[in-house]
C-alpha cells in the first residue's frame, strides 16, 4: 500500500487555480523526486499535502488516512514532516532550541540528527539566524527529522548552497533513504536527483506530466518537460 496517494489534485489561491490534476504516490521506503519548471506546481503540491494550503479538492490520502479534510498540525502529527522551501528556522532561537522546539518521541533526537549533520552539533548554542545557508537548510532538515515523521519532505533541498554544502546535504539524503526513510525531494539538481530517486515525478503546468523511473527520463522528457 502506498504512504502517500495524491490523485487528480486541484489547489486554488483565492480564485486562481494553481494546480489542475496532481497524481503522485510515494511507497513506504521510497525516494520520490518532484520535478518540473519554475512555477509548474511543486511547491504548491508540498502545500497542499502538509495543509498549509487547504483549498484543494481531489485526494490525498496519508498512512490510510484521509489528509485534504485536515488541519496542517493533524497532517504533521500523522508523520508528514517538512523542511520548507526558504528554510524558515526560528531566527532568534538557538539550534538546540530549534531543535527542541519540533522534537516528537521516536528514533530521531538530536544525537542522531547532529551524528547526520556534525556541524549543527558544533552550533547548539548559536542563534539560527548567525548560520550559514548551508547550516540553516541543516537545521531545516534535522527539525523536521526531529518530528520523526513517516514521510519527509525536502522543498528545494540545496537551493543557492555552496557546492562542498550540497554535496553533504545529497549524502545525507543518500544515508537517510538507506536508512529507510520515505522522502518527497524537490530540486533543481537533476543529476543528483536522478541519482537518489527511485522515481521522479514531473510537473508541467499545475498537473502530473510525466512518471518513471530516472533511466526513463530520456534526453526527450528532459527537454520537454524540465528545458535542460
Ligand atoms: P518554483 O520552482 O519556481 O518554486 P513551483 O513549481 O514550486 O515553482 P509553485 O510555487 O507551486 O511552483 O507555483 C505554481 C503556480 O501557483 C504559479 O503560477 C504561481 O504563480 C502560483 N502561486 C504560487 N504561490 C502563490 C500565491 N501565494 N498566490 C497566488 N498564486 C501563487
Amino acid at each position: 500500500m502506498s504512504l502517500l496517494q495524491v490523485r487528480k489534485l486541484e489547489a486554488f489561491y483565492g480564485a486562481s487555480q494553481a494546480l489542475f490534476g496532481v497524481d503522485l504516490e510515494i511507497a513506504e521506503g521510497e525516494l520520490v523526486a518532484l520535478m518540473g519548471r519554475n512555477g509548474m506546481g511543486k511547491t504548491t503540491t508540498v502545500r497542499a499535502i502538509t495543509r498549509m494550503l487547504r483549498t484543494t479538492r481531489g485526494e490525498i490520502r496519508f498512512a490510510g488516512q484521509d489528509v485534504s479534510v485536515l488541519p496542517s498540525f493533524r497532517a504533521a502529527r500523522l508523520g508528514i514532516g517538512l523542511a520548507p522551501e526558504g528554510r524558515r528556522c526560528f531566527a532568534n532561537l538557538s539550534v538546540s532550541e530549534n531543535l527542541m522546539a519540533s522534537a516528537r518521541s521516536g528514533p530521531w533526537d538530536i544525537g542522531k540528527a547532529t551524528e547526520l549533520f556534525p556541524r549543527l552539533g558544533e552550533r547548539m548554542t548559536q542563534n539560527a539566524a548567525t548560520l550559514s545557508g548551508g547550516e540553516q537548510q541543516m537545521l531545516a532538515i534535522a527539525r523536521a527529522l526531529l518530528t520523526n515523521p513517516r514521510l519527509l519532505i525536502l522543498d528545494e533541498a540545496t537551493e543557492g548552497l555552496a557546492p562542498v554544502v550540497r554535496h553533504e546535504i545529497w549524502a545525507a539524503i543518500a544515508r537517510l533513504k538507506q536508512g529507510g526513510q520515505s522522502i518527497l525531494v524537490i530540486d533543481k539538481a537533476f543529476s543528483e536527483l536522478r541519482a537518489v530517486a527511485d522515481r521522479c515525478v514531473i510537473l508541467a503546468r499545475g498537473e502530473t506530466a510525466w512518471t518513471g523511473t530516472p533511466a526513463g527520463l530520456t534526453r526527450d522528457v528532459e527537454t520537454e518537460f524540465l528545458g535542460v
